[in-house]
């Protein structure tokens, strides 16, 4: 089995150059077992599975070797130990711009730090020791920042604030051919933006991380990145830089979503964006933790936690800047509507029951069973008022606490 992995991961990346990165891992794991087992040589070591040298062995370098399925080509599967694969990942190291070093920028910075990448920033606020702190130069000045040429600038800027920024920003003192991204929580409109107003030798990507600073806390293991390479030049470097901005986000974990921006956009309306109503809805309902707290309630205090920290900015952005979010408010609000009528229905047709005597009492025989259980017929119970109001209105509504339609002050319901 793990030869058949192996000898198809060394398929692909010899079809594909692109894939060895994605398959090095699996490889490295299951690739020199699988050469050892073909061998017969379980005492291999991995070295010796590599012909003995951490370069690149020739085919012909080890003849007996050089026949197996598995010999030079299994250098793909990449080892700790080995300097090529070190070396190759120091080529890969970029020097990551980020515009708008606030609660997100400043989590991706992290993260991108800790993946040995180079990090300066640049916001409206002076974030100097944040940024000492985890190890990036901080640039109050935006020429400044440009002229120290970032092979890539990410935007992470709130989604309200974007278009000014971008108009404001000295692009034209930027390295040519430099990769621009963003990681607004809506896509089209960067993209517009982006093409628009960017020099056209620029690179353009979208990139939507559908985390945050607190969902993202500990590992981004199959959390979504939503990508769309919108605009990237022919050559091999170019190609090769934003497939490294994004294997940084791969080697996470994260789960690796290549969409249009448009498609996100119709897709992050129903989910986003209700995910972020709901949450605040709950969250201005200050729920509490209890102590017979269910599953179900234990993840609605989850939604809260997760969504109560981003700022409003970002939340009145995703409706604004989303055009498909009104619809799906306007959803919400109707689905809404309509589990509540349903269980209205249901009380007025009790009510009915009670009117039209559905359960066959005679008014005789309610009148002995209310005065049996200690009320007459004169007192005004909830139900009846209830029953008045349906009477004289056709609809039943209000908190019992409510003063009904002619003004008289509720009663506590007597049943
Ligand atoms: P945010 O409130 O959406 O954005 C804060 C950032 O915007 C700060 O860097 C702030 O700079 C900058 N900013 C705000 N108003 C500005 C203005 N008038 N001029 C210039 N800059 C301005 O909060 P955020 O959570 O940090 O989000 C940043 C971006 O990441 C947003 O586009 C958001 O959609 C996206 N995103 C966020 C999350 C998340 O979970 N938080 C997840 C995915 C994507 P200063 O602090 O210097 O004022």
């Amino acid at each position: 089995m793990s030869a058949f992995i192996a000898s198809s991961v060394l398929a692909r990346s010899t079809a594909n150059p692109r894939a060895s990165s994605v398959s090095t891992r699996v490889a490295s794991t299951t690739g020199t077992r699988a050469f050892a087992k073909c061998h017969g040589a379980d005492s291999l070591s991995a070295r010796d599975a590599l012909g003995g040298s951490s370069r690149v062995p020739s085919r012909t370098s080890t003849p007996a070797r050089s026949t197996a399925r598995f010999g030079v080509r299994a250098l793909d599967a990449a080892m700790p130990f080995d300097n090529e694969a070190r070396a190759a990942k120091r080529l890969r190291k970029l020097k990551i711009g980020i515009v708008g070093f606030g609660n997100f920028g400043q989590f991706l910075a992290k993260r991108f730090i800790d993946n040995d990448h180079a990090v300066i920033a640049t916001s409206r606020g002076d974030y100097s020791d944040a940024a000492k702190k985890m190890g990036a130069r901080y640039f109050p000045d935006p020429d400044d920042f440009c002229e120290q040429h970032p092979d890539v600038v990410i935007f992470a800027t709130s989604i309200l604030s974007t278009e000014a920024t971008i108009n404001s920003f000295p692009v034209q003192r930027l390295r040519r051919n430099t990769l621009v991204a963003d990681v607004l929580s809506v896509k089209q409109f960067p993209k517009q933006l982006f093409l628009q107003r960017l020099p056209d030798d620029f690179d353009i990507v979208c990139l939507h991380p559908m985390f945050g600073p607190d969902s993202g806390k500990g590992t981004w293991k199959n959390l979504p990145l939503v990508y769309d390479k919108v605009r990237i030049g022919e050559e091999q470097p170019r190609r090769e830089r934003v497939d490294n901005l994004l294997s940084i986000f791969e080697d996470e974990g994260c789960r690796m979503v290549e969409m249009s921006c448009e498609e996100h956009d119709r897709q992050a309306a129903s989910s986003q964006f209700i995910t972020h109503t709901v949450g605040r809805m709950l969250g201005s309902m200050e729920l509490e933790d209890t102590t017979i707290n269910t599953k179900g309630y234990e993840s609605l205090l989850n939604l809260v936690n997760n969504t109560s920290n981003d700022s409003f900015d970002l939340y009145y952005g995703l409706f604004m800047y989303n055009k498909n979010a009104t619809q799906e408010l306007n959803r919400l609000e109707l689905a809404f509507s309509q589990v509540k009528a349903q269980l209205f229905d249901r009380l007025h047709t009790l009510i009915r029951d009670d009117i039209f005597d559905i359960d066959g009492s005679s008014p005789e025989q309610l009148k002995a069973a209310w005065e049996k259980a200690g009320e007459t017929m004169n007192e005004r119970g909830y139900k009846e008022r209830l029953i008045d109001q349906v009477n004289s209105t056709g609809v039943i509504g209000g908190s019992r606490d409510e003063p009904d339609r002619k003004g008289a002050q509720s009663e506590a319901p007597s049943r």
